[in-house]
């Protein structure tokens, strides 16, 4: 590895190289099926035959202006998400962390210019991830990602999901400006939240004055077989919402969705970016919405779910020694295992297949949601292949 690279990841060994579709190619000409995707971004796999031609075409004509002038590709792309959503208005970001950091900002200055300056705090859950700048690791709380960066910031505060009274207590205090949660936790390791929960959010958070943040980054833009995942139920609609990764299919973008209520305090100068909403990024996220959004795209998603998860728990049922359960919704598949998930993932790669990690020593399943249903058996037959492995690895060991 570079010593030129700051050494914050842990890499898997394989030097990438191209990618088609499902397949991840490497340098020294090995193929593997690809399950992390981007982390859930390259939502309609490698080099998507309409994205490649929006980028391109977009390539020769202009790729960056800076927000001083019109991007018509910006209010093209905000319109596609103000008509399929709850959200009026959108601020576009790079990342997923910059969105939930436009969302926290957004929540804040409502109450700020509502006559509320002292709604500072965030509620956020253990078991989340928000990203990585100071506002995002604050409100998701875990330890690992605060630890030697200083003092944690004011005005967050942390809870557990299963914990309502503590819930309630919360959102109850006059200095409560917003929760925000992930409807179903990936990072965390693909724990879906239910409906009859995030409802009762909603209207916890209506009956105080508190706003609602969903952080979609991850779960957000087909992942779970409808658009968003809060769309699954009713009645469980945020105020804002942080959307990125398979919103550009692979692009970097990220993008903060709001009432007319929230957006109307985020005025001229309130806030901004450089490259957010840029001309590139704008023509991939218009190709990658208008493909997602299909009928077709999310019966797919609902379809390959359905196959992945049954042969899965088939799997977990004769496995018990390496696996646990299977969990998540639609996509966004965890097993959690027995045996280190690390492990699993590298001899997952010994039958070239590539599986994200996750919490509660999770692996994930996160394919493109262009997956077939022929490509989900195959994944199927790498996963026994692996488990099988596995077994005979940790009986040896024990
Ligand atoms: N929120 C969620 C739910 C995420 O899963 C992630 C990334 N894994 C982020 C925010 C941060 O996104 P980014 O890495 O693009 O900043």
């Amino acid at each position: 590895m570079s010593e030129a690279l700051m050494g914050v990841y842990n890499r898997a060994p394989l030097e990438v190289e191209r990618g088609n579709g499902m397949w991840l190619h490497t340098r020294d000409g090995r193929a593997f099926l690809d399950c992390v995707a981007g982390i859930a971004t390259n939502c309609l796999g490698h080099a998507h035959p309409r994205l490649v031609a929006a980028l391109e075409e977009q390539a020769r004509k202009l790729w960056h202006v800076s927000n001083i002038f019109r991007i018509p590709g910006q209010e093209e792309l905000a319109a596609r998400l103000v008509g399929a959503t709850f959200a009026d208005a959108v601020f576009f970001g790079n990342s997923g962390s910059e969105a939930v950091e436009c969302a926290l900002k957004a929540a804040r200055r409502y109450h700020a210019v509502n006559g509320a300056p002292e709604r500072i705090d965030i509620v956020g859950f253990a078991g989340s991830f928000h990203g990585r700048t100071y506002a995002a690791v604050n409100a998701s709380g875990n330890p690992a990602y605060l630890d030697g960066f200083g003092p944690r910031l004011p005005g967050y505060v942390q809870l557990t999901i299963d914990d309502r009274a503590a819930i309630d207590e919360a959102v109850r205090r006059p200095t409560t400006a917003a929760v925000i949660v992930e409807p179903v936790q990936g990072e965390g390791g693909a724990r879906a939240l239910d409906g009859e929960w995030l409802s009762w959010l909603r209207r916890l958070c209506d009956a105080h004055g508190v706003l609602l943040i969903h952080d979609e980054v991850q779960s957000g833009m087909g992942r779970t077989g409808r658009l968003f995942a809060h769309q699954w139920f009713d009645g469980a609609e945020p105020d804002i919402m942080a959307v990125a990764k398979a919103l550009g299919g692979g692009f970097p973008i990220g993008a903060c969705l709001a009432t007319a209520a929230v957006a109307g305090a985020m005025t001229v100068g309130a806030h901004g970016s450089t490259f957010g909403g840029n001309p590139l990024a704008m023509a991939v996220g218009i190709a990658a919405f208008d493909e997602i959004a299909r009928e077709e795209t999310l019966a797919n998603v609902r379809a390959a779910s359905d196959r992945l998860t049954t042969g899965l728990r088939d799997l977990v049922a004769r496995f018990p020694d390496v696996a646990i359960d299977v969990r998540g919704k639609g996509l966004l598949i965890g097993i959690r295992m027995v045996p280190n998930n690390r492990e699993i993932m590298a001899l997952a790669r010994d039958h070239a297949l590539l599986v994200a990690g996750g919490g509660e020593n999770c692996i994930r399943l996160l394919p493109p949601l262009t997956i077939t249903l022929d490509e989900a058996d195959e994944v199927l037959r790498r996963i026994e292949a692996t488990f099988a492995a596995a077994r005979v690895r940790f009986a040896a060991a024990a």
